[in-house]
């Protein structure tokens, strides 16, 4: 699929807040029926317990108002008990339209025949009563209390079936609501696992490819510049993969160019400065002839020269060659202790002719994997430079500790001793710093950088601490495999 990052963000993001829009849809559908079922609650069911009782009351006047009319005969009692009865109906009316059950509807009607029944045998008896004819009063009583009997039995179902009605409506809104909330807990778990896993897909299909550049880009950091990236989508990734491509063909031709260049240029230099000193030494032995006293001085100076520029110029190459990642490093399970044995073999008469004293505390470690030729040059170095800025009866000496997951190497010495200022410059090439007193003690000034490259290329580390004056302390790590 060859979406954009943007359409991939897009996309994911609008599943997320359909989502969620759907969810919220959800509750909002659920909410306004319960808002529905309570008010149907508060508007009918609880107004027909109202009207039920008010229909009572308005029943217990309208028989109150007839029983006096009955006895006292006076007809304003008899037009207070039509008002009543007035009221009464008004009320059955009203309460017919607020109610929706049938039953109750049912009930109301029931009552309402009844009613007239109840009216016409009060309007029956007063027609009586006015003629002044006479009657069963007793039989109508008891009639009229039967039929008024069964109105309050009548509003009392009413009242029951109100109250069960709300019942129901309160248990069924309660049990609904319980759906609803598990409805919407699962609906919120589909919706976020859905998302989680839709947003996981989407990260990933951007992740992927940018981890396969990642790779690629630290492979080129260590020299591998094939350009074999296969990247097609996203399309600003696939972009970025092909300039990956190309600018490894460019650093593959720059590096190819780069051998050709140390190769020409170790025969180019090296070769005539052999020749010279070769051709000094041989005019020295007498091969040319014989030579004076003042030549031979001259001839000694040139092979001196000679020396130091093939020296200064193998370590400029070796540096060079390290610093571009051209070096090849032969490593080998190495004990430690044999190189650092061997280095002191080779340096101590340096040391004795200044009088030095070398205090090796060196102890057997575990063998590490390093390039041995290389190790002893960084030994060399170091203890080399430990003897050069030591002053006679001076003192040297070496530590080696053995850490959890590397060792590290320490020499001291008595020397002159590096400035606070100058201990971060020591390790850039062609920096000689000059001592205390103001003379400069010869050297490349490429030793300290070359050491650095080799300890690097190792995975170790490499520093100093120095007191001027009083000494100074190289160290170095090297990682135990
Ligand atoms: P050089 O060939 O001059 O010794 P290095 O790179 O080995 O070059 O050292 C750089 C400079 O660091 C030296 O010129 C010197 O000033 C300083 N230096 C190195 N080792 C010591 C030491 N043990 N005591 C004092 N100064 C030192």
């Amino acid at each position: 699929m060859r979406l954009s990052i943007f359409a991939r963000l897009v996309i994911s993001y609008l599943l997320l807040f359909s989502m969620l829009a759907g969810v919220s849809l959800y509750f909002i559908y659920h909410l306004s029926r319960f808002n529905q079922t309570t008010r149907s609650i508060i508007l009918n069911d609880t107004s027909i317990l109202e009207y039920s009782k008010q229909l009572s009351d308005a029943l217990l006047s309208e028989s109150r108002y007839d029983r006096k009319f009955v006895i006292l005969k006076d007809e304003a009692l008899y037009e207070n008990y039509l008002l009543a009865e007035n009221e009464f109906n008004q009320l059955l009316k009203e309460a017919v339209t607020k109610t929706t059950s049938e039953e109750i509807i049912l009930l109301f009607y029931t009552i309402g025949a009844q009613h007239q029944k109840f009216g016409r045998l009060v309007s029956e008896e007063r027609e009586l009563i006015r003629n002044a004819r006479s009657y069963p009063a007793e039989q109508y009583a008891a009639e009229k209390k039967k039929i008024a009997d069964t109105i309050i039995e009548q509003l009392k179902k009413i009242r029951h079936s109100s109250e069960k009605n709300i019942f129901t409506k309160i248990v069924n809104l309660s049990e609904s609501g319980d759906k609803a909330k598990n409805v919407a807990i699962m609906i919120s778990i589909f919706a976020l696992s859905t998302g989680l896993i839709v947003a996981f897909i989407i990260t990933r299909s951007i992740k992927k490819p940018l981890d396969v550049m990642r790779a690629k880009t630290i492979k080129i950091s260590q020299g591998n510049f094939r350009g074999d990236l296969e990247v097609t989508s996203p399309p600003v990734i696939a972009e970025l993969a092909a300039a990956i491509n190309t600018m490894c063909h460019k650093l593959q031709e720059v590096d190819d160019i780069k051998s050709d260049f140390f190769a020409h240029m170790s025969h180019e230099l090296r070769t005539p400065l052999a020749s010279i000193k070769e051709g000094t030494s041989m005019l020295l032995e007498g091969l040319g002839g014989g030579i004076t006293a003042k030549q031979q001085r001259i001839l000694k100076i040139i092979v001196q020269a000679s020396n130091r520029l093939i020296d200064l110029v193998n370590s400029l190459l070796d540096l060079s060659k390290m610093e571009a990642g051209m070096l090849k490093y032969q490593y080998a399970a190495t004990d430690l202790y044999f190189l650092v044995n061997k280095s002191l073999e080779e340096l101590t008469p340096l040391a004795e002719a200044k009088h030095i004293y070398i205090d090796n505390k060196c102890l057997a470690l575990q063998t590490v994997n390093v390039d041995q030729e290389r190790m002893l040059q960084v030994l060399r170095n170091i203890i080399g430079n430990a003897i050069k800025f030591t002053p006679e009866d001076g003192s040297i000496k070496l530590e080696t500790h053995e850490k959890e997951d590397f060792v590290e190497i320490a020499v001291h010495d008595t020397g002159i001793g590096i400035r606070e200022e100058d201990l971060g410059r020591i390790f850039h090439k062609f920096q000689q710093i000059v001592a205390a007193k103001g003379e400069k003690i010869m050297g490349t000034g490429l030793g300290l950088a070359t050491v650095k490259q080799i300890i690097h290329a190792h995975g170790g580390k490499v520093w100093a601490t120095s007191q001027e004056g009083r000494g100074s302390t190289f160290y170095f790590t090297l990682p135990l495999p």
